[in-house]
Order: structure tokens, then C-alpha cells, then sequence
């Protein structure tokens, strides 16, 4: 289980996450929308350990392992994967490079070239990119939704158990959105990992069976619920009394 407690966050002097609270079970979704400028991408960036965002207090846990004084690498290792709204270009590596020295970091010996080579091809199938796309620079020069299928190349070779999709949705056409949708979902079953997804639309929800919600207001939670709390925000907004006047009931 992933367990934020009392968390207090700042970036540049700024305190933006205070007294955040979320508790999310191996293998759960939970589901984080609110108003924009809350701090859901801080929250994110934060568990990732972003160099950027400071932890004041409060704890970070996951399945018991207080996770506030690692690094980003260690924060790799132990399976944490961040698919961001705008995926990082980076000139000069490619993805093959990329992807076998994390996988080499991760497991901590020499990755076997013939099986990686072999489950890359599969992997550029399954998401539908040309394999030629294993030796293009990561995310450089794609297109916006060439780079969301480039993210989920990488989920799909690096199997990471903790996935954090902050706003994965924004800027999807419909065709592109059932792409994601069914690939996550597809991630999903195969492996079970636990999901913190930020989004403001149902529309990439529909994908997922079942899931909790919780409402992030001023940089801490103001409600945790079940999928219903969904509908409730498409008809009454964040702020009306129906959501952030009830109790949390988690
Ligand atoms: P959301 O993702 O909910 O829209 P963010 O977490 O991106 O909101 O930002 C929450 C608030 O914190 C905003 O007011 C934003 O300007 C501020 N903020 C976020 N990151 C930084 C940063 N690195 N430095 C300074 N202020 C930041
Ligand atoms: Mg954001």
C-alpha cells in the first residue's frame, strides 16, 4: 500500500501541498481530479522525487518503506513510473539505449540483447509503433500522439508497479484516447499495478472497471469516494456543496 500522510510540499518557496493525505492499496486506482493549479502535478512530481519539489514533512510510504529520503533513481527502482502530460525529449539517446540500461539498472546485471531485441518488437507491435521507432531519439520529433505511444513503450518493457498518469488524456483525439485507453487497460490486466490517474475527463475512465476517486482542493484532500463522486463533479463542479461540503468517507 502507498501511504502519503501530513505531506507538505514546496517548489521555489511556495508551499503548495499541505497536510495531503492519500492512501492508495496495492493493485488499487485511484483516481485525483480538482480544480486546475491544486497541486495534482505537484503530487505526482513529488512522489517521483523531482529534484524541483521539497518535502517539508509528512511521510511517504509504500508497503511500509518510508520513501521521503530517496532518490529518483531509487524511486525507479523500486517500480514507480510517472506518464506525464508532456513527455521529455531527449536529442541523442535512443530508446533502445535507454530502455536496456534501465533494465540492466533495474535488475542489476547485463540485460540479454536477443530477448530485449525480441520483446522491444513485440512491444512496438502491441503499441502499434513502427519498429523503426526503437532507434528514434526518445520523443524527439514525434508527433504529440506518437510520444503518448512512446510512453507506453516504455511502460510495457520496463513493467513498473506503481504508475502515476498525470493528465495522459489531455490533448488526445478520440481515435488516440481508445488507444491509450484499451493499451492501459491492457497493462492493467496483465500485471495488476497500482494507478494514481489525474485527469479531468470520464471519457479515459471508461476503460477501467473500477476505481476510487479522490478530490484534491488548495494542495490537500478534500474527499475520497467511489466512481459515483465521477458523475457527481460532471453535474455539480468541484465546488459545489454536494462534493466538497460531505464528509470524507474513506
Ligand atoms: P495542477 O496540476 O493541479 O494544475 P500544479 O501542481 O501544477 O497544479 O501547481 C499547483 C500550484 O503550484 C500552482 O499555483 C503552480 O503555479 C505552483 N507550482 C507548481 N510547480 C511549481 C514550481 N516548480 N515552482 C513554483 N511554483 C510551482
Ligand atoms: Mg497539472
Amino acid at each position: 500500500m502507498l501511504e502519503i500522510k501530513n505531506l507538505v510540499v514546496k517548489a521555489q518557496e511556495k508551499e503548495i501541498l499541505n497536510d495531503f493525505n492519500l492512501n492508495i492499496d496495492n493493485g488499487e486506482i485511484m483516481v485525483l481530479m480538482g480544480p486546475n493549479g491544486t497541486g495534482k502535478s505537484t503530487i505526482c512530481k513529488a512522489l517521483m522525487h523531482h529534484p524541483d519539489y521539497e518535502i517539508i514533512s509528512g511521510v511517504i510510504k509504500s508497503n511500509g518503506k518510508l520513501l521521503n529520503d530517496l532518490t529518483p533513481t531509487e524511486i525507479g527502482r523500486l517500480g514507480f513510473f510517472l506518464l506525464g502530460q508532456n513527455p521529455t525529449e531527449i536529442e541523442g539517446i535512443t530508446n533502445a539505449e535507454l530502455l536496456r540500461s534501465i533494465i540492466g539498472e533495474i535488475n542489476g546485471k547485463k540485460v540479454d540483447v536477443f530477448a530485449f531485441q525480441k520483446k522491444l518488437t513485440e512491444v512496438c507491435k502491441l503499441v502499434g509503433l513502427p519498429k523503426e521507432f526503437m532507434h528514434r531519439d526518445i520523443n524527439f520529433n514525434m508527433s504529440g500522439g506518437e510520444k503518448k505511444k512512446n510512453e507506453l513503450l516504455h511502460l510495457f518493457m520496463l513493467e513498473p508497479k506503481f504508475i502515476i498518469l498525470d493528465e495522459i488524456d489531455s490533448g488526445l483525439d478520440v481515435d488516440a484516447m481508445k488507444v491509450v485507453g484499451e493499451l492501459l487497460k491492457k497493462y492493467y490486466d496483465m500485471y495488476h499495478p497500482t494507478m494514481l490517474i489525474v485527469t479531468h475527463h470520464a471519457d479515459i475512465l471508461k476503460y477501467f472497471d473500477d476505481y476510487k476517486v479522490s478530490i484534491i482542493n488548495d494542495g490537500k484532500i478534500i474527499k475520497t469516494g467511489s466512481k459515483d463522486l465521477v458523475s457527481l463533479i460532471e453535474k455539480h463542479g468541484f465546488r459545489s456543496n454536494a462534493i466538497a461540503g460531505s464528509e470524507n468517507h474513506e
